[in-house]
């Protein structure tokens, strides 16, 4: 197997963690000068990356009144909360405690969406107090539960309710959101009713409507077939008499996770589809990507334990493990491997199940992945450990979770330290009476 393989490709639009002088960096910092001062394993994103795919959205847009809603669920450390909000970014939010993150990130009440089907009563509380864009609202119990909140307050809430548009994202069963059978959003054949009642609610704003069908999406033509059914909505709910100033296009598209498979489409293409499909009604466009901004801004580096032989198979035993990227694990999902030390050309890899040490035999990265050779020490990074990542880790085995670190040029920064054994067990506690 060739080198290139093994290797991505100089491809600007992916990332900025590429080898130089043999070593792979992350922009302009050895990978191996982080693991040597922080240890493995550890998380680390670009700061380049990250800047270059928000701007990718927000150019896509450009001349349309538009805000860029970084679904920070898909990566939610206040340093890149911080880093995106200062570019003018505003944050979907889908739980009180993602509003908490972006508030202390510095993003203001207003450029915030609250999305989510099961937000609580303190939830909304207290976004109405401390300042919320709008909530997507979900179902009919919630509109209700939301306007009576609103109204105790004393005050108005924004809202734009999510309809489902049965739209087959074809995507992974576990993040296609918007067929009829998923439980997000209202039947988009029941928006009528909903809206006018909703309208009825004089504790609630109907500002727009919301709409996010999936997540990695690798076409187009499920954005179009939905996006169609909103503008078509957006009119016959015009006609009503409602006011719909704003759409909520969601997120959804997908990246590369490998090379040789097909690469979705780019923001700008996204773009000129939004522009054809609802351009002309004059509303304020919102989008909510996630996992492209963040999925190739960061990787997960990791020290290579042992490398045993198994009875029909080799294996390379890692220091990271399914508790710190699950994604592998509940997706199925691939993420390449690289050697932080680049390969001589004309290096031979060798099939390999890339494992970690939990006690699981779901704790597998990778099956029979080409790998070069490696020895015990050696630091290899998974790619496109940006989104839907970190934010999954887990103590499972009572592994503490591992640090995530930003670098910028030539700079780098801890921005979540690793927790110290006595950290982690201090949050248990011992009855008294035991
Ligand atoms: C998860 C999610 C997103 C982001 O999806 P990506 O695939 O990461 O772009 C956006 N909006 C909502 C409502 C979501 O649940």
């Amino acid at each position: 197997m060739s080198r290139d393989v093994l290797v991505r490709a100089t491809d600007e639009t992916m990332d900025h963690f590429l080898y130089r002088d043999g070593q792979l960096h992350a922009e302009d910092v050895p990978i191996a000068r982080i693991a040597a001062e922080v240890g493995t394993p550890f998380y680390c994103y670009s700061t380049a990356t990250l800047t270059r795919h928000f701007k990718l959205f927000d150019a896509a847009l450009a001349g349309m009144d538009h805000l860029v809603c970084f679904a920070m669920k898909s990566l939610s450390n206040v340093a890149v909360l911080k880093l995106l909000g200062d570019l003018g970014a505003g944050m979907d939010v889908v739980s009180g405690g993602e509003y908490a993150r972006a508030r202390a990130a510095g993003i203001p009440g207003d450029r915030i969406v609250f999305s989510g089907v099961g937000k609580t009563r303190e939830e909304m509380r207290h976004a109405l107090e401390h300042g919320i864009r709008q909530f997507n609202v979900e179902s009919e119990p919630e509109i209700d539960l939301l306007n009576r909140v609103a109204t105790e307050l004393g005050t108005v809430a924004p809202i734009a309710i999510r309809v489902n548009p049965d739209v087959d994202a074809a995507t992974h069963e576990k993040i296609a959101t918007g067929r009829k059978q998923d439980k997000f959003g209202i039947p988009i054949d029941r928006a009528r009713e909903v809206y006018a009642h909703a309208a009825s609610c004089e504790g609630l704003r109907v500002v727009g409507i919301d709409v996010h069908i999936g997540s990695q999406l690798t076409a187009l033509a499920p954005f179009e077939a939905a996006y169609g059914k909103i503008a078509e909505l957006t009119r016959t709910l015009r006609d009503d008499g409602h006011e719909i100033s704003r759409l909520d296009l969601g997120g959804g598209l997908g990246i590369p996770y490998s090379r040789g498979n097909d690469i979705p489409p780019q923001p700008a293409e996204y773009g000129e589809l939004i522009r054809r499909t609802v351009g002309d009604l004059g509303c304020e466009i919102e989008i909510e990507p996630g996992r492209l901004i963040s999925g190739n801004a960061g990787i997960l580096v990791a020290s290579v334990l042992y490398l045993k032989k198994g009875y029909d198979r080799d294996f390379v035993i890692l220091d990271a493990a399914m508790n710190d990227l699950i994604r592998p694990a509940m997706y199925g999902a691939h993420h390449d491997l690289v050697p932080i030390e680049e390969p001589a050309p004309g290096t031979e890899a060798e099939p390999h199940d890339i494992v970690g040490p939990v006690c699981e035999s779901g704790d597998t990265f990778a099956k029979a992945r080409p790998v070069p050779p490696l020895r015990p020490d050696d630091l290899v990074a998974f790619r496109s450990a940006g989104a839907y990542a970190a934010v999954m880790s887990s103590e499972y085995n009572s592994r503490p979770l591992v640090p995530e670190v930003l670098v910028s040029g030539d700079q780098f920064a801890v921005i979540r330290r690793r927790p110290t054994f006595d950290e982690m067990i201090a949050r248990d506690i011992v009855p008294e009476w035991l």
